[in-house]
């Protein structure tokens, strides 16, 4: 654990979010958005820990730009812009809901004051499902519901979803408890209350990572999978971070042979089960055995 390398990935994340919930997005494509939130990560010494997500309304989220995607931010979206920076490989995950109706005002607070409160309960020794609780808790109150399968997560060096979540609902049973110096991030997602309340994978796959290293005999794949390797470790990547070496086409079509042959995984999208809109927020910290640390506060 290298505490000082996960401040300055968090010192990171929360001023590119910052600068991202500040900004009036309508009019600009998901490709700009997630290249300049991800050149600005590495204009401050970070390394984009996972490409950028802009999952749009319904979509709650593994959403990133195809290469040249030309999707418009429009008046009525509810975008989640989700941020990842690693500094050696330790993360810090954060995350906004930016929208421009007042509309979906209330459902953004629900988001964010569900973090708050869980927030402010965590350290060490502190009961996950009690996180749990007080986060439905308080998105029940809003008159929301919570995303049930999506939730919080323990992270470690160069692994973002390291074992252990953290509910956004109340569940019954064994539990496990935060340990001191270890990462979690927390992420409440919240629909509205003609939502299913829960996800479902969709169609469009656009986050990658490698799943094994093992040559597949065509050359042409075992190059693209071992400069993949070189870039990106265990980390997700986008095909986006990879067409100054590839033409868009060939890069889909060698893309397409590893996924078939188990060495790539492509996470699919995740969709609110009745298609209402979801908004999302989330931190990362670290409690000690004296103080917690939100590192992207
Ligand atoms: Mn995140
Ligand atoms: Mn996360």
């Amino acid at each position: 654990m290298n505490f000082e390398c996960y401040l300055q990935a968090g010192k990171i994340a929360a001023q590119v979010r910052e600068g991202a919930r500040r900004k009036y997005y309508v009019g600009s494509t998901l490709f700009e958005i997630c290249e300049s939130v991800e050149a600005q990560i590495r204009s401050m010494n970070g390394q984009p820990a996972f490409p950028v997500n802009t999952s749009l309304n319904e979509i709650a989220a593994h959403y990133t730009a195809e290469p040249n995607d030309a999707t418009v931010v429009k008046e009525g979206d509810v975008l989640k812009i989700d941020i990842g920076v690693h500094v050696d490989g330790y993360i810090a995950d954060t995350a906004v809901t930016v929208c421009y109706d007042a509309k979906y005002e209330s459902l953004v607070k629900a988001a964010e004051t569900a973090l708050g409160e869980a927030v402010r309960m965590a350290r060490a020794n502190t009961k996950a499902s009690d996180i749990g609780r007080v986060i439905e808790g308080t998105i029940v109150k809003f008159g929301f519901r919570p995303i049930q399968n999506l939730s919080g997560h323990s992270l470690k060096q160069y692994t973002i979803h390291a074992g252990k979540s953290i509910p956004n609902i109340w569940t019954i049973g064994s539990s496990f408890t935060l340990l001191a110096n270890e990462a979690y991030a927390i992420e409440p997602f919240v629909t509205t209350k003609d939502g299913q309340g829960v996800v479902h994978e969709g169609k469009t796959r656009n986050i990658f990572g490698i799943t094994s290293r093992k040559p597949i005999k065509d050359k042409e794949a075992d190059n693209l999978l071992e400069l993949m390797w070189t870039r990106f470790r265990t980390l997700p990547f986008a095909l986006r971070w990879l067409t100054d070496k590839y033409e868009e086409k060939d890069l889909r079509r060698l893309v397409d042979i590893l996924a078939k042959k188990r060495n790539v995984h492509a996470y699919p999208i995740l969709v609110e089960g009745r298609g209402k809109i979801v908004a999302q927020a989330e931190h990362t910290l670290i409690p000690t055995d004296s103080v917690v640390n939100v590192i992207t506060l």
